[in-house]
């Protein structure tokens, strides 16, 4: 046998079936030598993968919360940092508000809700038409047009 030690004949063979057999003659080694290893290689892989697969999806949401978060924080920090009727300064409580309703916007205006209605006002800056309120004093304004913190 030419090959000083086992793991040298275990990489001229690697390199052999990779570059001299043919498909066939591969599969045909795979079988013969492998199967059961192949089978538990492919499931290892596959586990492996779909973990990964997890970890990458999490960390895309993650970074997207990030995202979200630092374009809200701009938005906030624009407008005057706090809830233009109650006065409330945490971030996570805040929202946009239009002042003057969505009109304009039509139902299936992209800009008209969500992120892409922060990215509109930060663009615009028209504190006219934009404010921001909590999403307490938001949600009473929208249920019962007005909010308990206006009626003394
Ligand atoms: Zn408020
Ligand atoms: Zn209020």
């Amino acid at each position: 046998m030419p090959y000083k030690n086992h793991e040298e004949k275990l990489a001229y063979d690697k390199w052999y079936r990779e570059n001299v057999l043919t498909k066939e003659e591969v599969q045909k080694y795979n079988h013969e030598y492998g199967i059961k290893n192949y089978a538990k290689i492919a499931l290892h892989q596959k586990s492996y993968v779909k973990e990964n697969r997890e970890k990458v999806l999490a960390q895309k949401s993650q970074y997207a919360k990030s995202k979200k978060k630092e374009i809200k924080k701009l938005f906030v920090d624009m407008y005057g940092g706090k809830c233009a009727c109650c006065g409330e300064t945490i971030l996570e409580f805040l929202t946009l508000d239009h002042i003057h309703g969505r009109n304009g916007f039509g139902k299936t205006e992209k800009e008209a809700r969500g992120l892409p209605s922060y990215r509109r006002a930060i663009r615009e800056y028209k504190p006219d038409f934009y404010r921001i309120l909590c999403y307490n004093c938001n949600s009473s304004n929208g249920h019962y047009g007005y909010c308990p913190h206006q009626r003394n």
